[in-house]
């Protein structure tokens, strides 16, 4: 089954930039990732984290999930706040949770 990972660049942190990819390994996660040359050209720079929520396949393309295609997320929606589209809940009226807080 294909697997959701969050992709980033170690050197620049994760806010920097960040890429949704699913995988079927974080290996191959990780491959995918450092081939868009969005997270710099250090392959091991790279880094790939299982996302468990599983809310964050709607962000993907349907029918690449439906067919268990591998394939790359580089602008999932995000925060209309801080920018941040991944969290560990999904957006609401598109802002993260903790940006949801300040607002209140
Ligand atoms: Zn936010």
């Amino acid at each position: 089954m294909l697997k959701a990972y969050f992709c980033y660049n170690k050197e620049s942190g994760a806010n920097e930039c960040a890429l949704l990819v699913f995988a079927f390994t974080s290996q191959e996660a990780r491959y995918m990732a450092f081939k868009t040359s969005l997270l710099g050209d250090e392959y091991i720079e790279v880094m790939a984290e299982l996302i468990k929520e599983t809310f964050i396949f709607k962000y993907g393309n349907q029918e690449k999930i439906t067919k268990q295609i591998s394939h790359v997320v580089a602008d999932p929606p995000s925060c209309k706040n801080c920018g941040l589209w991944y969290t560990d809940h999904e957006l609401i009226n598109n802002l993260c949770r903790h940006c949801l807080e300040i607002m209140e």
